[in-house]
């Protein structure tokens, strides 16, 4: 919210991690470090909209008639919280806008711990990466959609004291864009006033409660990357923070957001590991004919095998990591009315320079 109102904004900036540490990526000709499939599985906790494209933004993406979540979406996902998390470059900054140091990389063989792992791009130098993410497929024979009315943009204006990095209080891109999740959003989104009608559209969205199945293929990981890749798929499952000056409790699981919406609260999700398999070196494999050598994690050795890759996290009470938590904490019983100030308020020459509520 915007201090002086009782509804909470859905957003936040959240600081990022003011130091990057570069260095050469592993590449593909040397067998070196971990390299395997993370098999996963995505439920929606809120309703889930993933619009077909930029001209047809009311139908959901499909693929042989069935929704589909990109594999570029949940890699954008991983990536953009890897950067935030690993400490790595803003992707989509490639000029450093307001900061040089905190600039996409720009040398491919000095790279940030994000595009060591999922690629960069520039000039004629390319690092592929060394993570990639395929198509979630529903598993649901009959998925459950419903229709809502949506306003995507607000009011068009963009209220620059609300995009302050909190901490200096200045647009330095020192800081993050996150969404509150809003777990009381089950089945509904905030009635479209009466005289934006014109401007709204109608998506038709999957309900909560779907399971979609994707991999994660990874080669050549060091391993504080496979520890980031793993904590940013299974984030935390106990966590408790105190949010702003009313002192808001909240407790329960960290959970990500993907999707359109996310704004109106959609999007909200659960990962689940299912299996992970580590693969042997090839040339091990070609030695011995009998056993491929891959080494494969289910149930309780797989759970033991994930808190071990990601213990150093939770236990990480940085700026960034604990305003990130208050961001994807997901607490059944947080009521919070979430909001935009309407039209006249941005409007108001008393609200020019109103800033965002801390958290
Ligand atoms: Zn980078």
């Amino acid at each position: 919210m915007p201090i002086d109102e009782k509804f909470w904004n859905p957003y936040r900036m959240i600081p990022v991690r003011e130091k990057i540490e570069r260095r050469p990526p592993q590449t593909h000709e040397k067998f070196r470090g971990k390299s395997g499939i993370i098999s996963c599985t995505l439920e929606n906790l809120t309703p889930l909209f993933v619009g077909k494209n930029q001209l047809n933004q009311q139908a959901f993406l499909t693929r042989n008639g069935k929704p589909v979540i990109p594999g570029s979406s949940l890699k954008g996902m991983l990536r953009s919280l890897s950067e935030v998390i690993g400490g790595g470059c803003n992707i989509t900054d490639s000029k450093g806008q307001y900061n040089k140091s905190l600039a996409a990389c720009n040398n491919a063989s000095n790279l940030c711990i994000a595009c060591r792992m999922f690629g960069m791009r520039s000039n004629a130098r390319v690092h592929t990466g060394n993570v990639s993410v395929g198509d979630a497929l529903i598993r649901e024979d009959t998925p459950e959609t419903k229709n809502f009315q949506i306003l995507l943009s607000s009011c068009g204006t963009r209220h620059e004291p609300f995009y302050r990095s909190p901490k200096t209080g200045q647009l330095d891109g020192k800081s993050r864009k996150y969404y509150f999740h809003q777990p009381l959003r089950t089945d509904s989104v905030p009635n479209v006033p009466e005289k934006l009608k014109p401007h709204a559209w109608d998506i038709k969205a999957l309900l909560p409660s779907h399971h979609f199945d994707f991999e994660v293929h990874f080669s050549n990981l060091t391993q504080d990357e496979l520890e980031l890749l793993m904590y940013a798929l299974v984030l935390e499952e106990e966590c408790q923070s105190v949010i702003g000056d009313e002192k808001l409790k909240l407790s329960g699981p960290l959970r990500h957001k993907i999707g359109n919406a996310k704004p109106l609260g959609l999007g909200s999700c659960h990962i689940t590991i299912n299996k992970l398999v580590y693969l042997a070196d090839p040339k091990q494999r070609f030695l011995s004919l009998q056993q491929s050598g891959d080494v494969v994690y289910e149930e309780n050795p797989l759970k033991e095998e994930i808190s071990n890759l990601t213990s150093r996290y939770p236990a990480d009470i940085s700026e960034t990591m604990q305003q990130l938590r208050k961001m994807l904490i997901w607490d059944i019983n947080d009521s919070r009315d979430f909001a935009y100030p309407d039209y006249y308020w941005f409007q108001n020459p008393v609200n020019s320079q109103k800033i965002l509520k801390k958290i």
